[in-house]
């Protein structure tokens, strides 16, 4: 069963997911740029951050919180690597679960889904 989108509404799909792309992956480059720098200066003095201090607390937490926005924007990366590959082969649109399609509203909000509402709440 193939979904019945129209060849420009897939296009227009297709641009959102490239243009979401580009900008996590320009956030995971920032990302890894930032925490190089910081182990960089980290081992060139032996000034690494205690935890215990607030100054090194609060670092702790810093990389702490761009790692967690790291692996997010991975996990994102990876679906939108999926979705333009549904696109390709013609599945874009059709609910991974339940095989029902997935209303444009709910694709125009996460272009990048594979669930319809009902199953993304269930699998919660
Ligand atoms: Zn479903």
């Amino acid at each position: 069963m193939a979904r019945d989108l129209a060849q420009s509404t897939l296009e227009r799909f297709r641009k959102r997911l490239e243009e979401e792309q580009e900008r996590l992956e320009g956030m995971v480059r920032d990302i890894e740029a930032e925490r190089e720098e910081v182990r960089l200066t980290e081992t060139s003095s032996d000034r690494s951050p205690d935890p215990n201090t607030a100054e090194g607390g609060s670092l702790a937490f810093e990389m702490e919180k761009e790692l967690s926005l790291w692996q997010n924007a991975q996990d994102i990366l990876a679906k939108i690597e999926e979705a333009v590959a549904r696109i390709e082969d013609g599945t874009y649109g059709i609910c991974d679960e339940c095989g029902n399609a997935i209303p444009v509203a709910r694709l125009d909000a996460l272009p990048y889904t594979k669930l319809c509402v009902d199953c993304s709440a269930n699998r919660r």
